[in-house]
């Protein structure tokens, strides 16, 4: 790998995924862009490539489905055999099950009436599936004494406050801000792990196909912290939850 190192980015085909991807290329990471449909992943990887130019860093295809337990520990041995570990991981996939909408035109995301299928799923996509991942991958960070590692989550996520949205969203991004901490919280006593760094964020209302084309910031904008909590310093925080750089309550 180059000078920058690895960096693995899920749900990377579209929306805030790809524009992370394109940042991290763009500042010479060598990206792996994974996503779960292998002709999108494709396509995007290439049409990264001639967007960014050969002065990016490469942007390579692996597929996998964040549910996928098989395609995780490939994705490690991958990652091992490629490049010898991994710098950056940044969990991105994720999903939004619609409820739907009442006679009233409010939307069903109620938790008194949330179905517990809508909430599996969720979790799986949402919260096991970057929980697996940080398990699988973090073993090589440790070897190297390197790394950060990035939950996209939500305002829907943040119990203080007025979070708002389905249940079953609120509950994993929620589960996903405290794996973020859990995490922290055990590698800060760890002398190999002073410098792996994990923290969550959110993208604020972002313009992709969840966000919805009403939504007030750009992909560009939504990739911002991400980023920057992926290309943090050494000595820099771990265990947060940002928005537009900023540390926010949870
Ligand atoms: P999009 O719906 O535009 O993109 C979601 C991405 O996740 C797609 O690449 C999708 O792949 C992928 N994905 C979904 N399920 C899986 C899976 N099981 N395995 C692998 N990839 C999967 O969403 P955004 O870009 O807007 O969202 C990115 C992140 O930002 C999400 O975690 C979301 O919760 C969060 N977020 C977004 C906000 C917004 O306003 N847009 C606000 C707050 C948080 P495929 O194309 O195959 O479906």
């Amino acid at each position: 790998a180059n000078a920058k190192g690895v960096a693995v980015v899920t749900g990377g085909n579209r929306g805030i995924g790809r524009e992370i991807c394109r940042q991290l290329a763009e500042q010479g990471f060598h990206v792996v862009l994974t996503a779960r449909d292998a002709a999108k992943g494709r396509a995007a990887a290439k049409a990264l490539k001639q967007e960014l130019g050969p002065k990016a860093g490469p942007v390579e295809f692996f597929k996998l489905d964040v549910t996928d337990a098989k395609r995780i520990r490939a994705l490690a041995r991958h990652l091992e055999s490629e490049f010898g570990g991994c710098d950056v991981l940044v969990n991105n996939a994720g999903i939004y099950l619609e409820g739907g909408y009442d006679a009233a035109g409010s939307p069903i995301d109620s938790i008194q009436t949330e179905p517990m299928s809508k909430v599996r799923e969720t979790m799986e996509t949402n919260l096991y599936g970057p929980l697996q991942l940080i398990q699988a991958i973090l073993p090589m960070m440790k070897t190297r004494k390197r790394g950060r590692i990035v939950n996209v989550s939500s305002g829907s996520g943040q119990l203080t406050g007025m979070g708002v949205g389905e249940a079953g969203y609120r509950i994993a991004k929620t589960g996903l801000n405290a794996v973020t901490a859990i995490f922290a919280a055990e590698l800060t006593k760890d002398p190999k792990a002073k410098d792996i760094l994990v923290n969550c964020m959110c993208p604020g209302w972002v313009k992709s196909d969840m966000g919805g084309p009403y939504a007030t910031r750009s992909l560009a904008q939504g990739a911002d912290t991400a980023v920057w909590l992926a290309t943090l310093p050494k000595g820099g925080p771990t265990g947060g939850f940002y928005r537009d750089r900023k540390i926010l309550a949870w």
